[in-house]
């Protein structure tokens, strides 16, 4: 266990004085709304959805179904615009500008990058390893610097579709002493579990899942943190006092009451996915298809920068990673319907 972590000592002391924003909604939700400069004649246009009214601050009725779903209390989730608002939020409420650091291995998902920068913060960088693009838990922890405030961890990682090893994983959150992100987005692609229930137990452990990938809602903007309570309650404090919207939170309620739907499709994909990589072995400029637990494959080819613009000019589009470490010539493929995957088999057949 994680004995020495103590929260209030990487939290920035402006948010840990914050008074937060307190919006009508907060207060009453029923009776004569006269409160919050509402528009009392309605929306525009024929609404079931009470649109001209303020959606829930706190997102009540979501949090409950998405605890519900993943075994935690509702007090442990947090729901944002996307997992990138949970990950620009972590920022602001650890991270000093110019002053405090985080931690990436490269290559990952882009955003936690482009987020550091927006917020003026130092990202060191420890490339996972060579072979199996699996963690370098002991450069991991010599990186660490006495004011790193986060480790970011993807698994299964974006671009390369592999998961870390859960040992790996665990020594990390007992070990490092700030605040661990494990980005999930993938988890449902995979054969692991989700570390989302263990928040519980680890006191530094932020769990990243979001509705876009596996529930095919990545049109409603819908992401979920899981964390300890005291971490959840920061995350409301400085988001921003509407964040979800009505219409996301119908939907995201809807795609939760189909986890039976989104498992079936899940499996699916899984199949196309075994399919697509054997049909890409198979092709002369394929050098490698990295072994995925996601919806894509990272693929090695001969020429990816050519191929890449040759598909595009078919009006074929997938995406470019060969300037990622560890990632020279490959290119990232998601993982289509059999009809769109034979499309593209038979572009690539016609390229080499
Ligand atoms: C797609 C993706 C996300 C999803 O971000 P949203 O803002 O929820 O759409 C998060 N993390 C990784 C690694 C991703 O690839």
């Amino acid at each position: 266990m994680n004995r020495s972590f103590d929260l209030e000592k990487l939290v920035r002391p402006n948010i840990k004085k914050l008074v937060p924003y307190h919006s009508a909604r907060d207060d009453f939700g029923e009776g004569l709304l006269l409160d919050a400069n509402e528009n009392s004649l309605g929306a525009p246009f024929p609404d079931n959805e009470q649109l001209h009214r303020y959606p829930d601050p706190k997102q009540q009725k979501l949090k409950e179904l998405i605890a519900e779903w993943r075994g935690l209390r509702p007090q442990n989730v947090f729901t944002g615009v996307g997992s990138d608002e949970g990950i620009d939020l972590l920022y602001r409420i650890f991270c000093q500008p110019e002053k405090d650091r985080v931690l990436t291995t490269p290559p990952t998902y882009g955003m936690y990058n482009v987020s550091a920068n927006i917020h003026n913060i130092t990202v060191d960088k420890v490339t996972l390893d060579e072979e199996g693009f699996q963690l370098r838990v002991d450069k991991i922890l010599d990186a660490v610097e006495p004011n790193t405030k986060m480790l970011f961890l993807c698994s299964p990682n974006n671009p390369t579709g592999n998961t870390y090893a859960t040992e790996n994983i665990r020594t990390l959150i007992e070990e490092f002493q700030g605040i661990v992100i494990l980005d999930e987005a993938y988890i449902d692609f995979s054969n692991q579990e989700s570390w989302a229930d263990k928040v519980v137990k680890y006191p530094n452990l932020v769990v990243l899942q979001t509705l876009s990938k596996s529930f095919g809602l990545a049109g409603i903007r819908l992401g979920i943190s899981y964390a300890q309570e005291e971490i959840i309650d920061y995350m409301m404090k400085v988001k921003a006092p509407y964040n979800i919207n009505k219409l996301t939170s119908k939907k995201a309620v809807e795609g939760l009451q189909n986890w039976e739907t989104v498992q079936f499709r899940t499996d699916a994909i899984k199949k196309e996915r075994k399919q697509l990589k054997e049909e890409l072995e198979q092709l002369k400029i394929v050098q490698k298809v990295y072994k995925s637990e996601a919806n894509f494959l990272l693929t090695k080819f001969t020429d990816a920068k050519d191929i890449y613009e040759q598909l595009t000019k078919q009006n074929i589009i997938i995406r470019y990673r060969g300037d990622q470490p560890l990632c020279n010539n490959c290119l990232r493929i998601t993982v289509g319907t059999p009809d769109e995957n034979e499309q593209l088999i038979s572009a690539l057949k016609n390229l080499g």
